[in-house]
C-alpha cells in the first residue's frame, strides 16, 4: 500500500499519435540512441541486485527479428520498443549494449513481471508491463479468428490486420474483477483457494461473463464462491495483469450479512477478519499474505489502513 497499485505507472508517453507515422518509425528505429526490449514468453533480460532490478534494453542494430512495437517516448526523446523474439541471443556475455545496465553479466538473467514487478523502477516496471501484455498477445494473435488466415501487425505493433479479408484486431484484455467484501463490523472476508498451500489466503476475485457489468461480476462471484450476498459495491482501483492478458478490476463489497458456505470446488475455506484478527494470523504464521505485487494485496492493505505487518509468497 506504501504507494499505489504495483504496475500502475508511467514515465514513458505512449505516443498513440505516432503509431502510424511511418517516417517517425522508421528514423527511430535507425537511431542507435533507441531502446529495444526483447520479449519471449513474457520474459526479459533483467540486471537484478539487491532489492532492485533494471531492465536490459538493446540497440535496433542487435534486436532479433521479430514482432516490433513501439511502447513510447521519454521526456528525453528517446524511443523504446519491444521486439518478440529470442532472448537466447543476448545471454551473459552476449552483445549487450544497455547504458545504465550492469555489462559484467553478474546479476544478469532472464526474469518475468512476477519476479521483477516491485524492484523495477516506475519507468522500467510500465515498459515491462506493456511490452509483456503486447508480446503475449502477438504470440497468439497470428491467425484471423474470422477466416484463419495470416495477420500482419499494424500500429507500430498495436493492433493486427487479416491478410485476406481485411479485418482489424486489436490486444485481447480479459477483464477480471477482484473485490474485499466487508460486514457490517468492517470485518474482510478472506478465503483460501483450494489450488493454494494451507494458511495463504486472499480477496476473491473472478472473470466478467458475457454481457455482465463488472459489478454484477462481483455479486456474482462473492455469492458463488461463499454464498455472501452484497449490497454496495464500489469501484476502487485496476491494475493490468498480463498473465497472459488479464486487467483486474479492483472493488470494494459491503455484505448483508455474514454466513459463509464455501463453494467446495474453487474455495477450500473463507472467513471474516478483524483487523486484530489478521494481525495475530499475520504474527502467529497461520496466514500468508497475497504477494505485494498483486492488486489484492493493495486492497487487503487499502482496508486495513496500512502495510501489513507480514511476509508473502
Ligand atoms: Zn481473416
Amino acid at each position: 500500500m506504501s504507494g499505489g497499485i504495483a504496475l500502475t505507472t508511467h514515465e514513458v508517453e505512449r505516443s498513440t499519435a505516432l503509431r502510424n507515422n511511418q517516417d517517425w518509425l522508421a528514423k527511430a528505429w535507425d537511431d542507435p540512441a533507441s531502446r529495444v526490449l526483447v520479449v519471449e514468453d513474457g520474459q526479459v533480460l533483467a540486471e537484478i541486485g539487491d532489492g532492485a532490478a533494471e531492465l536490459v534494453f538493446v540497440s535496433p542494430e542487435q534486436a532479433p527479428e521479430g514482432v516490433r512495437f513501439l511502447l513510447g517516448v521519454d521526456s528525453g526523446d528517446v524511443a523504446y520498443f519491444g521486439v518478440g523474439g529470442p532472448l537466447s541471443a543476448f545471454g551473459v556475455g552476449g552483445p549487450l549494449a544497455a547504458p545504465g545496465g550492469a555489462q559484467d553479466g553478474a546479476g544478469l538473467r532472464r526474469a518475468g513481471l512476477r519476479e521483477v514487478g516491485t524492484l523495477l523502477s516506475d519507468r522500467d516496471a510500465g515498459l515491462l508491463t506493456h511490452a509483456v501484455a503486447l508480446g503475449n498477445w502477438h504470440a497468439v494473435a497470428g491467425f484471423c479468428s474470422r477466416c484463419g488466415a495470416p495477420t500482419e501487425p499494424e500500429t507500430a505493433g498495436h493492433s493486427r490486420r487479416c491478410t485476406v479479408d481485411g479485418s482489424e484486431h486489436f490486444p485481447r484484455c480479459d477483464p477480471a474483477v477482484i473485490m474485499v467484501v466487508t460486514d457490517c463490523d468492517d470485518r474482510c472476508l478472506l478465503a483460501r483457494n483450494a489450488q493454494w498451500p494451507k494458511g495463504r489466503v486472499s480477496v476473491l476475485a473472478g472473470f466478467v461473463e458475457p454481457g455482465e457489468s463488472a459489478e454484477q461480476a462481483v455479486a456474482r462471484e462473492v455469492h458463488e464462491e461463499t454464498g455472501v450476498v452484497v449490497s454496495t459495491v464500489t469501484y476502487a482501483g485496476s491494475q493490468p495483469w498480463p498473465m497472459p492478458h488479464n486487467l483486474m478490476l479492483g472493488f470494494r463489497a459491503e455484505a448483508v450479512g455474514t454466513d459463509i458456505t464455501v463453494d467446495a470446488e474453487e474455495i477450500e475455506e473463507a472467513a471474516w477478519y478483524s483487523r486484530a484478527d489478521l494481525r495475530a494470523a499475520l504474527a502467529s504464521g497461520e496466514l500468508i499474505m497475497p504477494p505485494s505485487l498483486s492488486i489484492s494485496r493493495w486492497l487487503i492493505e487499502t482496508w486495513y489502513g496500512s502495510d501489513l505487518p507480514a511476509r508473502a509468497t
